[in-house]
């Protein structure tokens, strides 16, 4: 079978830090694997006694995975299904009982969760290496931090996209290590744009040794929205091969992939929900854990995005050696991920099953995709859109409404419509604003950035609030940040949260600011 002809994953413990390789396993976490033997009598353990635990008995209520109807959020206010935990559960019962999810256990956590995770990620991802493993852990957020602790040394360079997460920055600038950005299009980076990075580097000039990590967000960039294509993935990672440089793919917006946008005229009936979950899994991207032959892709999986922020759950994918290493890290930073998370994740999605996840998933994509369009039809109403020329890196031009005709008019910004997640990310072109041109003519320092600002602040007086763009420049040393190039701005809008109608409302006033800043009279 093709199983048969993965391959295991290679030896990559080069790439592991000074601190990772002298981790030692936390003396008192290696005690606990021999408690559970049978016939053990253990006086070693400073474990409290479970019957002192105040809870004896945990019921959630939650849908079934078929409640998303496609209609942006749940059909029915009524729940399907109760969750059950005992303090001390009966024989019959696989769940984890409260006595065991509240105690102590290896940083590994839950062994039912993490089994179905590797189920999960055997069937629907397939990595391309057998040895796989799965390690859980408090969400991306936390996987990121130990990653790079894993892996990075104070000085080092870590390739980034040209805009990328703030959050994943602010871990390693202070650490003294230095972003080498990637130039992206509308599809992300641009692989020979890696090639260039990386064949091109002269340590002399950088000051720095060519770098060994590359952190990505490969579907439904944070913030761009741009989604790596598969052709794309092959590229960046047979590139990553040649130069041993290690991926962390940074993913949760994996199963939010989009089918492109169409215009309302242009829309049938929306026939999304008819979609099953097997056609979901034809239509993803697969990952580069897919593509992965040798063990080298770190994949960061999270509940964030499926299950809620706050579970704060998630897992690696990776080879064994960088697992044991994390697993050494996760004893003495964070333990396993907290029992409540587990258990109820783990009762979950044990009861809705994989068929149930994925059907609940499925549902989440099409909800996300009425999302999409509620913002995008609302551009569209507000703005002149016109498809962008061949070579520009968006889809769309937006002009402002009612001024092409006029002849006397320019552009206002471009964007691409998201075939992902939950962002909008747009350019602003202010070559013809006013407001910058009187800036530049004083030749004012950075006038980019000041009128970002202001424009920003004139958005926030007219109630809209989007991302300024500068906060996802690459940040190149702990005191500088790439430069952008021309008279341009970016924000970020996000329609993962507001109503269809202050979406509309939203991007009305943000019509009306732009007018305002371009000084178009009514
Ligand atoms: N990474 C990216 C690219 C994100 O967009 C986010 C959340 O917005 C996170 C990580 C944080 O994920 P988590 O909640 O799993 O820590």
């Amino acid at each position: 079978s093709q199983e048969n002809l993965r391959p295991k994953s290679i030896d990559l413990s080069h790439h592991l830090n000074t601190l990772s390789r002298s981790r030692v396993p936390s003396p008192l976490k290696d005690i606990i694997k021999y408690m559970r033997e049978p016939g053990m009598i253990s006086l070693a353990g400073g474990l409290p006694h479970p019957s002192l635990f105040p809870y004896h008995s945990l019921r959630v209520d939650v849908y079934t995975p078929d409640t998303l109807d496609g209609h942006g959020q749940p059909s029915d206010a009524s729940t399907g299904l109760t969750l059950h935990s005992e303090k001390y559960g009966d024989r019959d019962r696989t769940g984890t009982d409260i006595s065991t999810g509240l105690q102590y256990t290896t940083s590994k956590g839950s062994e039912r969760l993490s089994s179905f995770l590797q189920k999960f990620t055997k069937d629907v991802l397939r990595p391309g290496f057998t040895d796989f493993e799965i390690l859980l852990n408090f969400g991306n957020t936390d996987a990121w931090s130990k990653v790079v602790s894993l892996l990075c040394e104070q000085g080092d360079y870590i390739l980034v996209e040209e805009h990328t997460y703030p959050s994943s920055q602010a871990l390693w600038a202070p650490m003294g290590c230095r972003g080498a950005p990637v130039q992206m299009d509308k599809d992300g980076i641009i692989p020979q744009a890696l090639e260039q990075v990386l064949g091109g580097w002269n340590e002399a000039v950088k000051g720095g040794k060519r770098p060994r990590l590359l952190y990505l967000i490969p579907v439904a960039q944070n913030p761009t929205g741009a989604t790596l294509t598969l052709e794309r993935k092959k590229a960046i990672y047979d590139i990553c091969v040649k130069y041993d440089v290690v991926i962390c793919e940074d993913d949760p917006y994996y199963f939010l992939q989009l089918p492109a946008y169409l215009p309302p005229e242009q829309r049938a009936v929306r026939i999304a929900t008819e979609m099953t979950p097997e056609e979901l899994l034809e239509f993803l991207v697969p990952t580069f854990l897919h593509l992965d032959w040798q063990g080298r892709v770190i994949r960061l999986e999270t509940f964030s995005k499926t299950l809620g922020p706050g579970n704060r759950l998630g897992y690696f994918i990776c080879n064994p050696i960088f697992a044991e290493r994390l697993q050494r890290a996760s004893e003495v930073m964070t333990q396993a991920p907290a029992g409540w998370s587990q258990i109820i994740v783990e009762e979950l999605l044990c009861t809705w099953g994989q068929e149930g996840f994925l059907r609940w998933v499925t549902g989440l994509r099409d909800s996300y995709t009425v999302r999409r369009d509620w913002m995008c039809d609302s551009l569209v109403e507000f703005f002149d859109v016109v498809s962008a020329p061949e070579g520009l890196a968006a889809d769309v031009i937006a002009y402002p409404k009612g001024r092409i005709s006029a002849g006397k008019t320019a552009p206002v910004f471009s964007f691409s419509y998201p075939k992902g997640g939950m962002f909008l990310w747009i350019k602003l072109d202010l070559s013809q604003n006013p407001v910058y041109q009187r800036m530049k003519a004083n030749g004012e320092a950075n006038a980019e950035q000041k009128w970002a600002d202001e424009f920003w602040m004139s958005m926030i007086r007219a109630k809209v609030l989007l991302v300024p763009g500068s906060y996802y420049t690459p940040i190149l040393s702990n005191d500088q940040r790439m430069k952008q190039d021309g008279a341009v701005a970016y924000f970020r809008l996000a329609y993962s949260l507001e109503s269809r109608e202050d979406i509309h409302v939203g991007i009305q006033r943000m019509a009306r600011t732009f007018d305002e800043s371009w000084e178009f009279r009514k």
